[in-house]
């Protein structure tokens, strides 16, 4: 049997780098098992990280997500699902409904809903079964092996054969308006994203996705630092070096501010490990894991907000779904970044904003447009695609820029050709000193082995992490 660790929890010093949702619920965990010497370094002025609501608007009711929006399925192994519910946060229920707005190509042509609701249809099919598929890992076709091949030859031989002969255009200009969206759910350029390694949002619950529908999606992470002591977060305080070797570790801030710990939990994001980890750490992280850091991809999303002082659309059924033909739908340069947004959609938190994202290479190119320009090309799209010149320019615009955010340096991971379950295992495994006990350990979204990339997978790491502890500590 394991032997347990003598020190108790009450003399332990534990420090937690990072105030997103895994730094939060790891220090709620480690708070509730009794451990009270917990701090918390977060580089930032405020707690949250990638979930980030604000007002945009007139009034502060009126609110945007700029990080994440939704809980991504209903069920009890979705932490954050449970957590909400347990908070009342869920009431009324919203969920995310793929069959609202029209579909529209660059002609102005709306697509009838017979198609586009088949389309879809068959579309999510193909997602469900590449879902099977990959856990058997039977793709074994040279053309499937990236998402883009695997899903655009399976679309252009439905639009064949499943609709008539005068329906085939339209149909497969939903399919790519199907392939923009799955960029934008997957983080990055289809052709980077390695077939075999899909999965992930299927394995929770019934696969519905769910809004926070008081307050925002941070309203989670205020209620989780709400449950902690007050001097225990350190807000403004970017750590710049952590020193393991030593009997007691060392976490050092920009400010020369030291904090020695027994323990010590990593929450950075992946993009920002993978740029600062080789002078963050001292020693030096092993192999395996500075290279599982590399093998697994990390991809920028960035959204754009439209503000109307008058909406130009009937409340319900503002979504505009880009279609592109297959004629103009190839994106050449990221100077076609408009071509990635696959739909302006209605926010279930603001009546007076679209809301639209630009995913991989053009999503970093868009945050360095100016405003005016980003408005300019979005008005002339929404005009193209209703056909309806007499669509307003919103009032506001609002860009977010994930990928030149210093502290979370993209959006969120996602599996490339290198990347597999077991390089996510390396990348969430502690790091144990000599007498075997483990003093750095690592949660955030990139850790989670099949909920990657979303906010309860970030939770469900900061807990798991804080366990090992709480069953080191834990005397008999
Ligand atoms: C545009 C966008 C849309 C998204 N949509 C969804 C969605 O709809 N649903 C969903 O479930 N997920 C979504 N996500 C993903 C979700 O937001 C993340 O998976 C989750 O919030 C990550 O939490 P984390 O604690 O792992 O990391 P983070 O939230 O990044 O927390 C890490 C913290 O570390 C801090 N930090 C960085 N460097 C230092 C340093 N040197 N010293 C101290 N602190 C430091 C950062 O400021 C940050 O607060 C979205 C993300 C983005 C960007």
């Amino acid at each position: 049997m394991e032997e347990k660790v003598k020190k108790s929890k009450e003399d332990v010093k534990i420090v937690i780098v990072g105030a997103g949702i895994a730094g939060l619920s790891a220090a709620k965990h480690l708070h509730d098992a009794g451990f009270n010497n917990v701090t918390i370094l977060e580089a930032t002025s405020r707690i949250g990280g990638r979930i980030h609501t604000i007002p945009f608007g007139k009034t502060d009711s009126e609110i945007i997500e700029l990080g994440a929006q939704w809980i991504h399925g209903e069920g009890e192994e979705n932490s954050v699902y449970t957590f909400a519910m347990d908070h009342d946060l869920l009431n009324p229920l919203i969920r995310w409904n793929w069959r609202t707005g029209k579909f529209y190509n660059e002609s102005g042509h709306a697509i009838s809903e017979e198609i586009s609701m088949k389309a879809m249809n068959l579309a999510f099919e193909v997602e469900e079964t590449l879902d099977e598929e990959s856990r058997t890992k039977n793709i074994l076709a040279d053309e499937d092996l990236y998402l883009y091949g695997y899903f655009d030859r399976r679309f252009e031989k439905l639009a064949s054969t499943e609709f008539p002969k005068d329906d085939e255009d339209n149909a497969k200009d939903c399919f790519n308006y199907f392939l923009n969206y799955l960029r934008f759910d997957n983080g990055n350029d289809l052709r980077l994203q390695f077939s075999q390694n899909f999965g992930g949002y299927f394995a929770v619950g019934e696969n519905k996705d769910v809004c926070i529908s008081n307050g925002g999606f941070q309203t989670i992470t205020d209620l989780l630092a709400s449950y902690l002591p007050k001097d225990s977060i350190h807000l403004d305080s970017p750590v710049s070096s952590i020193k393991w070797s030593t009997p007691e570790i060392k976490v050092v801030c920009d400010s020369g501010a030291e904090f020695s710990a027994d323990h010590v939990i990593v929450t950075l994001s992946l993009g920002y490990l993978q740029k600062h980890h080789e002078h963050l750490f001292e020693p030096s992280l092993p192999l395996n894991k500075s290279q599982a850091l590399h093998q697994i991809g990390y991809g920028t999303v960035n959204k754009i907000f439209l503000y109307y002082d008058e909406p130009f659309w009937t409340k319900g059924q503002g979504t505009i779904r880009f279609a592109w033909t297959d004629k103009n739908r190839e994106i050449k340069n990221a100077d076609e970044w408009y071509k990635a947004i696959h739909a302006f959609d209605e926010p279930h938190n603001n009546a007076h904003v679209l809301v639209g994202s630009v995913v991989g290479e053009e999503g970093k190119y868009i945050e360095n447009l100016d405003i005016k320009e980003v408005s300019r090309v979005c008005t002339q799209q929404i005009r193209m695609f209703l056909n309806d010149d007499s669509i307003p320019a919103p009032r506001d615009v609002l860009v977010t820029k994930w990928n030149s955010n210093k502290w979370s340096c993209g959006s969120y991971s996602y599996m490339k050709q290198e990347s597999s379950e077991s390089r996510r295992n390396d990348l969430g495994q502690p790091l144990f000193n000599d007498d075997n006990k483990p003093v750095v350990l690592f949660a955030g979204e990139a850790c989670h082995k099949s909920r990657f990339s979303t906010a309860d997978g970030a939770r469900s790491t900061g807990i798991d992490q804080a366990q090992i502890l709480v069953n080191l500590y834990s005397l008999e």
